[in-house]
């Protein structure tokens, strides 16, 4: 399944004041990719090939599951348990039956959504580093109006941090300066709610305060992905 990389979405997630806009892109994409294997499309030769040798991860599952779909799920998961089915065999070696069961733990945990999605993210990845190349007004406002990113994707954009070019070295300082002051905020919102536990607290822990947990489940682990409602 293709899928365009568009700098659409950079522009409008670095923009908007959020915990990390590169998982914004993901989940916007991830739900995009989800939402294909919930439809006809999915029922094309190539992309069952496709279901049937990587099948999804239990993520992917889940979410599937949760979509309007449930009959082309079953129908995609019939021929992928099938095709698990059949690489079950009896052994009566222990080391042979050892081994085999390693290689199908390996076929179990390959996803076909994952697969394009970071395929995908790579470019995406990538195409940020670029633009902050390029372009001088992504370079010297949208980026430097970003709160931080979570740790998996500020690791992901240093790994492509060459392809800003003359500029990598400058891009790497605004990510670590945005980190760090990203990072500072988010202990010290963990501080003011723990210390607001103490008995000799006089207040509520305060709004942000609160939400400091949730804020540290998308800055640790990065955000989650949902389908969209439908009507
Ligand atoms: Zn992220
Ligand atoms: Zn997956």
């Amino acid at each position: 399944m293709s899928y365009n990389i568009s700098t659409m979405y950079i522009w409008k997630f670095f923009n908007e004041n959020c915990v990390c806009p590169v998982c914004e892109i993901r989940k916007k994409m991830d739900a995009d990719i989800s939402e294909m294997y919930l439809s006809e499309a999915v029922m094309e030769n190539e992309e069952r090939k496709k279901v049937n040798k990587y099948g999804f991860c239990k993520d992917h599952y889940d979410l599937l599951y949760l979509g309007t779909n449930k009959l082309g799920l079953a129908l995609q998961m019939q021929t992928r348990v099938k095709t698990i089915g059949a690489l079950i065999k009896n052994y009566t070696d222990v080391k042979k039956a050892q081994k085999h069961a390693k290689a199908i733990q390996k076929r179990l945990e390959t996803c076909v959504i994952c697969n394009t999605l970071n395929f995908n993210m790579e470019r995406y990845y990538e195409t940020i580093a670029r633009l902050y190349k390029d372009d001088e007004k992504f370079r010297n406002v949208t980026f430097k109006t970003i709160h931080g990113l979570c740790y998996g994707d500020y690791l992901n954009l240093i790994n492509y941090a060459h392809k800003a070019g003359k500029y990598s070295a400058e891009f790497l300082a605004t990510l670590h300066e945005k980190q760090t002051a990203s990072t500072n905020d988010l202990i010290k919102q963990l501080n003011d709610f723990t210390m607001a536990f103490d008995y000799r607290a006089k207040t509520l822990p305060s709004k942000s305060a609160s939400l400091s947990l949730k804020l540290t489940r998308v800055k640790v682990y990065g955000d989650k992905t949902n389908l969209p409602e439908r009507k």
